[in-house]
């Protein structure tokens, strides 16, 4: 099979679905190749009862963030406050502290409903054959007048085509012909994945006792495996959850749930221990966002690179995750203003 469109957009992530939206807006019908079987990539909401989701990717967004509160204001979200009051537990060693206050947590906007729902906000706005999952492209090829995106199902022709995935996924699953540039694929494959070498664990509990015992939820550790911990619970602490992150180093295994289990009992107590439902997210081991070995990278000065705002391939293909973003960069904030950089462009391009 074979289609052609407009704009082919490969990834249905915040930048991608941002980039087909801002497209339809200027009249430009884009279609939207995703791999998975879900929209939203980095946004991952699992649902937790009364309409409400806990987060297994992003969690927060902060003030100043314009596009995502515009977003979620737009699309009639419910909109609270990070819970932070309480103090903090602290792990320097085999011993756990608390310290007064809660150091940790910065003011932060979260999305009762998860944080996935400004995906499928962004979804709504388009036709429902935008986007078409279970897609992966694999192969990019120039013509005289456009690109062809290859994918298992197919082929389509676009003049132009947006690339909103991580830049090393991108050059380590889409065979490019002609190649791109040396320069270019070599900075796309030294970019980090955002969060892409974490594990995400999430514990929810009949209700946030560590509240009632004066505890914002919020840990540092220096012993792990999770580094930091977050009280996660919904509006008025329902449902009542924690999370954390664990970063992995290169190479090492992930941290198991019985050890993870443990370390919040050490740092809240034996009922922390014991969740009513406990989930990890591996995103290292994700494919469709991590690719093999990019827990090794640390060049962060990459993200935003001016190289990501010169479309390459003969001015018809467009960066567009997180990663390329000037805007807050790494954020989903990042990943919906690389987006409308990208469609612009698109709409802007030969
Ligand atoms: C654990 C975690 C916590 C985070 N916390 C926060 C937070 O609190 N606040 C915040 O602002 N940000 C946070 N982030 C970052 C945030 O999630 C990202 O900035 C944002 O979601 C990135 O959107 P994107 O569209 O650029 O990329 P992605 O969401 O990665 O989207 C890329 C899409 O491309 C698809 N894809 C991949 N390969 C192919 C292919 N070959 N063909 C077609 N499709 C493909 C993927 O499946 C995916 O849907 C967090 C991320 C993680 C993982």
């Amino acid at each position: 099979m074979a289609g052609t469109a407009p704009v082919v957009v490969v990834g249905a992530g915040a930048a991608g679905l941002a980039a087909a939206v801002h497209l339809r807006a200027a009249g430009v019908d884009a279609v939207v190749l995703e791999a998975r079987d879900r929209i939203g990539g980095r946004l991952l909401s699992v649902p937790a009862g009364a309409g409400r989701r806990l987060d297994l990717g992003a969690t927060w967004f902060w003030d100043g963030e314009a596009d995502v509160g515009a977003l979620a204001a737009g699309a009639g979200l419910e909109v609270f406050d990070q819970h932070r009051t309480g103090d903090l537990m602290f792990q320097p060693g085999p011993r756990v502290e608390r310290v007064r206050g809660n150091p940790l947590d910065v003011p932060s906007r979260r999305i009762a409903s998860g944080m996935q729902s400004l995906a499928e906000a962004l979804q709504a706005r388009l036709p429902d054959a935008a986007v078409r999952l279970g897609e992966p492209v694999r192969a990019i090829a120039a013509e005289a007048d456009g690109l062809v995106v290859e994918t298992p199902r197919g082929a389509w022709r676009a003049p132009h085509v947006v690339l909103a995935l991580p830049p090393a996924l991108a050059v380590h699953a889409i065979a490019f012909d002609p190649p791109l540039d040396p320069e270019l694929a070599a900075l796309a494959a030294a970019t980090p994945v955002w969060m892409g070498a974490f594990l995400k664990a999430v514990a929810r509990y009949p209700e946030p006792f560590w509240r009632a015992r004066g505890l914002a939820g919020a840990a540092f550790s220096h012993t792990g495996p999770l580094r930091e911990v977050h009280d996660m619970s919904g509006p008025e602490g329902a449902p009542a959850a924690l999370f954390g992150f664990a970063p992995l180093a290169p190479g090492a295994p992930t941290p198991g749930a019985d050890a993870i289990r443990a370390q919040l009992g050490a740092l809240f107590g034996a009922e922390a221990a014991e969740p009513l439902e406990f989930l990890l997210a591996d995103w290292r081991a994700e494919p469709c966002t991590t690719p093999p070995g990019a827990d090794r990278l640390g060049r962060y000065d990459t993200y935003g690179d001016p190289r990501y705002r010169a479309p390459a391939m003969g001015g018809r293909l467009h960066w567009a995750s997180t990663e390329t973003a000037q805007d807050a960069p790494g954020h989903v904030q990042g990943a919906l203003s690389a987006g409308a950089r990208a469609a612009a462009a698109a709409i802007a391009g030969p």
